[in-house]
């Protein structure tokens, strides 16, 4: 009941953090708690089926544990596996995708360990939303958990301190300009959000985004631009909505490049502001090397590459002779992969981008290059539609590598593509995302 106080062994952690405990047939979520922890807890919430409680007292601390080494640790949304050691947190990925595929898919498959990489400074993205501080002034910064509450940032232990600089020197022209922060209450206000990203040599491209072409954008970003070498090009992308959408559909290049080029497995990628490219590059490039080493090398095939982004996956993995086949629903990403094509030295002939929905992926590939020997899919948390399901299945392509940033829907998806006669053989967890819940995990279905 609530305001009991409990003791409680943790005996699991959920992506969100929450330490697991049991008693009396009910199951507690308790934040802050590492699996191995005896704990006092309070209860705060209690619901049918479940409980939330708090954690008071560690009776015996468990050995996972580890203290977090950021300030706002406790009040950021971003991490929320700090307080456990990286090596654990490690073997806590591998069996959320365990779980995953056999409590939702019912299947009994290899989960490999996961992939490791850096676990700080390894973020080469960051979008931080603009807001007002106490005085009204320009602040920037992360939202507090669950709520859109910005927490002023000064660091932040995932990305590169620059960020934060350039972060700060923009709000400071801001104000020095009374340029006005956007107002979610009121839809007033200009600045909405700076969304920099930063490529392996260091250049960073930033993109502000406004609510309207304001005449003092171009001087602030002249200004920001003078105090940073590293930054290669400013844009600001216009968005009007009331929602929480962060990019609009127009982007201006106010000054600098139009793109950040970046390399990944030996090739070369354009990326625009809006066009989606994994936010840890370095595993990222571990990631396709993987996805290569799982498809067949046999030169000459079909690949069907769908929610291709800006090309990365299909033009690591496809050789010169093999057709490639991508499918985008962002136009800017569509436009970033031909131009990726022509850079990577591929023939108009074998290569063919397509802005649309993936479920028409299948039919545009057989149109011009014939049925697809291997499909790629990539698609966001959702998963697949069965639509789109359907259509991969009944092209019968030899292979399908399935790259997933939620397990969950990843294992639903398998479970179905399981109905139409594809095994997945294993699945190998790689971690884009030290110290928070998230993971991306990598399969390779074959027909039986
Ligand atoms: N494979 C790429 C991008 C993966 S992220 C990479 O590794 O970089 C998922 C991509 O799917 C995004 O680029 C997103 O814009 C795109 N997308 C989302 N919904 C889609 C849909 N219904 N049809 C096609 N693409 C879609």
């Amino acid at each position: 009941m609530k305001n009991d106080i409990l003791e409680l062994e943790i005996t699991d952690i959920t992506p969100e953090g929450f330490g697991v405990g049991r008693s009396d047939g009910k199951v507690y979520f308790v934040a802050d708690t590492a699996i191995g922890d005896v704990a006092k807890c309070l209860v705060l919430k209690e619901l049918k089926s479940h409980a939330f409680a708090k954690l008071l007292e560690l009776v015996k601390p468990s050995k996972a544990r580890t203290e977090p080494q950021c300030p706002v640790a406790k009040k950021c949304g971003g991490c929320s596996l700090q307080h456990i050691l990286y090596s654990a947190e490690a073997e806590l990925k591998q069996n959320f995708v365990k779980q995953s595929f056999a409590r939702i898919g019912n299947m009994d498959i290899l989960v490999n360990p996961t992939e490791i990489g850096a676990e700080s400074k390894y973020r080469n993205k960051v979008q931080y939303p603009f807001g007002k501080g106490e005085n009204g002034e320009c602040v920037f910064g992360y939202y507090a958990k669950r709520s859109h509450r910005i927490i002023p940032h000064e660091q932040c232990l995932l990305q590169d301190n620059v960020f934060t600089q350039i972060g700060a020197c923009c709000a400071e022209i801001a104000n020095k300009s009374f340029l006005k922060p956007y107002d979610e209450a009121t839809g007033k206000g200009v600045l909405r959000h700076i969304v920099m990203r930063k490529n392996r040599k260091g250049d960073i491209l930033v993109c502000l985004v406004v609510t309207e072409n304001h005449k003092k954008l171009l001087p602030l970003a002249e200004k920001l631009k003078a105090k940073f070498d590293c930054i290669t090009g400013i844009h600001i992308n216009i968005n009007k909505r009331r929602d929480n959408v962060i990019f609009g559909t127009e982007t201006i290049c106010l000054l600098g490049d139009k793109v950040l080029q970046d390399t990944l497995c030996g090739k070369t990628f354009n990326i625009s502001p809006t066009a989606f490219y994994q936010v840890n590059a370095e595993m990222a490039q571990r990631l396709y090397q993987k996805g290569k080493s799982l498809v067949s090398d046999k030169k000459g095939k079909v690949i069907l590459d769908l929610y291709c982004g800006a090309g990365t996956i299909g033009i690591c993995l496809a050789n010169s002779e093999d057709k490639l086949c991508g499918v985008e629903i962002i136009e800017s990403a569509v436009i970033n992969a031909k131009e990726n094509a022509i850079i990577n030295g591929r023939s108009e002939e074998n290569t063919l981008f397509v802005c649309g929905d993936a479920a028409i992926g299948v039919a545009e590939c057989k149109k011009r290059f014939g049925d697809p020997y291997t499909i790629i899919v990539d698609p966001p948390r959702k998963g697949l539609d069965k639509e789109v399901i359907q259509t991969v299945a009944e092209a019968s392509p030899k292979e399908i590598l399935y790259i997933s940033c939620d397990h969950a829907t990843l294992a639903r998806d398998c479970a179905i593509f399981k109905e139409y006669g594809y095994t997945t053989c294993e699945a190998t967890p790689f971690d884009l995302f030290p110290r928070t819940g998230h993971v991306e995990t990598i399969v390779c279905l074959r027909k039986q």
